[in-house]
C-alpha cells in the first residue's frame, strides 16, 4: 500500500512562524501567555501547554513577569499597547501577511480615506485590522453589505488573508458603484488555503482512500475533506492516527494524506507511520493467505 503526501500541507508559513517564535519565548525561562488560542489544533495546544504555555482571553490577565504573544491573527493597537504595559516582554507574532493589510488600511485612513474590508467582521483578523483605522474602515461580507454603507471616498479595498477570491471581486465591483473616485484594490488574499485545496484536489483523484488530518471544526480542514471527497469519496477528517480504521484499507493499494493549515508536523508523521505500518500488516497477511 502506498501512501502519498499532497504536494502542499500541513502549517502555513504565518502558523509556523508563530509556533517557533513561542518556543523561542519558551527558552527565556519566564511564563508564556497568549492572547487567545495560539492555533486551532487541540493536540497541538495540548503539547504546548505541556510546555508552559496557556492562553489569555484579555491583556489584564498577564502577569509583570510574564511574556505575553500576538498571534498570527494581530491585534488592535491599543490591545498591543495594553500588552507592553503588563507583560516583562511582548512577542508580537502577527503573521506578515496580516500585517500588510493593517499598514494599508492605516496609510489610506490617515490620507482621509476610506476603507472596505471584505470579511467577517468578528473575526480576531478583521477586529486587529479595523484598530489601525477605526473611524474610516468598514467590514462586509459580501457584495451586499457594500450598498448598506454611506457614500465611499477614494476607498482602498483589501481582504481578510483567508477570503474566496471571487467574494473579494464582487465586494471591489460594488465598491467601485458606489465611490467618488476609482478605488484602490489591493488583494491581500494569502494562498495557504488555497494551495492545500488545489493539492488535495490533485491528489484525491489518484487515491482509493485519503486522510484530512485537522480539527473536526477548522472550517479549513472541514473544506479540505469536501474537496477531497469530489474525487474520492473514502475520504476521512482525523485529528490523530488513532481514529485510522484498518478494515477501511483493505484491498487498498494508495493511500493519500493531506492536513490543514493548522496541524502540526508529529501529527501528521504519527498519521504516516500508522498507515505504513498497516500496509505492511495487510501485506504480510495477504502473503500468508495467498500461500
Ligand atoms: S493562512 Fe496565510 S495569512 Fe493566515 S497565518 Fe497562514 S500564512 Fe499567514
Amino acid at each position: 500500500m502506498e501512501v502519498l503526501l499532497a504536494d502542499e500541507f500541513g502549517f502555513c508559513f504565518g502558523v509556523e512562524r508563530a509556533v517557533e517564535m513561542v518556543e523561542d519565548a519558551l527558552e527565556v525561562g519566564a511564563p508564556v501567555r497568549t492572547l487567545g488560542p495560539l492555533i486551532h489544533n487541540t493536540q497541538e495546544m495540548k503539547r504546548l501547554e505541556g510546555e508552559g504555555v496557556a492562553t489569555v482571553e484579555a491583556p489584564a490577565e498577564v502577569g509583570r513577569n510574564e511574556i505575553a504573544v500576538i498571534r498570527a491573527h494581530g491585534v488592535t493597537p491599543l490591545v498591543q499597547i495594553q500588552l507592553e504595559q503588563r507583560a516583562a516582554l511582548v512577542v508580537d507574532a502577527t503573521c506578515p501577511f496580516v500585517t500588510r493589510v493593517q499598514r494599508l488600511a492605516e496609510r489610506a485612513a490617515k490620507e482621509g480615506r476610506h476603507v472596505v474590508v471584505a470579511g467577517s467582521p468578528d473575526h480576531p483578523e478583521m477586529i486587529g485590522v479595523v484598530g489601525y483605522a477605526p473611524a474610516n474602515t468598514f467590514v462586509v461580507s459580501d457584495a451586499a453589505e457594500v450598498a448598506k454603507l454611506p457614500p465611499l471616498h477614494a476607498p482602498l479595498v483589501v481582504s481578510q488573508t483567508t477570503l474566496k477570491l471571487q467574494t473579494f471581486i464582487e465586494v471591489a465591483e460594488a465598491v467601485r458603484a458606489k465611490a467618488d473616485a476609482e478605488p484602490e484594490v489591493v488583494n491581500t488574499i494569502c494562498s495557504a488555503t488555497r494551495d492545500r485545496q488545489d493539492a488535495a484536489r490533485a491528489l484525491a483523484g489518484l487515491v482509493d482512500v485519503f486522510y484530512i488530518i485537522g480539527g473536526k471544526h477548522s472550517s479549513n480542514s472541514i473544506k479540505l475533506l469536501a474537496v477531497c471527497k469530489e474525487q474520492c469519496q473514502s475520504s476521512f477528517l482525523i485529528e490523530t492516527d488513532g481514529e485510522i480504521d484498518a478494515s477501511d484499507l483493505i484491498g487498498v493499494k494508495r493511500v493519500g494524506v493531506t492536513a490543514g493549515a493548522s496541524t502540526p508536523n508529529w501529527l501528521i508523521d504519527q498519521v504516516v507511520k500508522r498507515l505504513r505500518d498497516i500496509g505492511n500488516r495487510l501485506n504480510v497477511d495477504t502473503q500468508t493467505s495467498v500461500n
